[in-house]
């Protein structure tokens, strides 16, 4: 198997370390895959991030301050939450501003 980059630097290391060339590869193709899969999720954040601030200031807070906690009933959300994309729209992740337990609002 041939590698570029960081990855044939890691390659060269394993070599180097004696590791037989079967171990370095089930190594390398780990980091690949992990690399693949936090560059694919770094994406979707940012895709959905972009969505929400496209959307006008009054429609964001009408979310953020109308969210359901299973303590308070309607609450709003605390600083600090996160927006996420799934197949029925944005989603916003974080804490009950009034209680601090963890709430959730889908955006449709
Ligand atoms: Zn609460």
């Amino acid at each position: 198997m041939k590698y570029t980059g960081k990855y044939r630097k890691l390659a060269d290391q394993f070599r180097s370390d004696g590791c037989d060339e079967a171990l370095a590869e089930r190594f390398i193709r780990e980091e690949i895959e992990r690399d693949g899969y936090e560059k694919k999720s770094g994406l979707t954040d940012l895709a959905a991030y972009r969505e929400w601030q496209s959307w006008p200031e009054e429609r964001r807070q009408l979310y953020l301050g109308n969210a359901f906690c299973s303590k308070c009933s309607v609450t709003s959300f605390a600083p600090g939450y996160t927006i996420r994309k799934d197949r029925f729209g944005l989603i916003v992740e974080g804490k009950c501003a009034v209680c601090g337990s963890r709430i959730a609002r889908c955006c449709d």
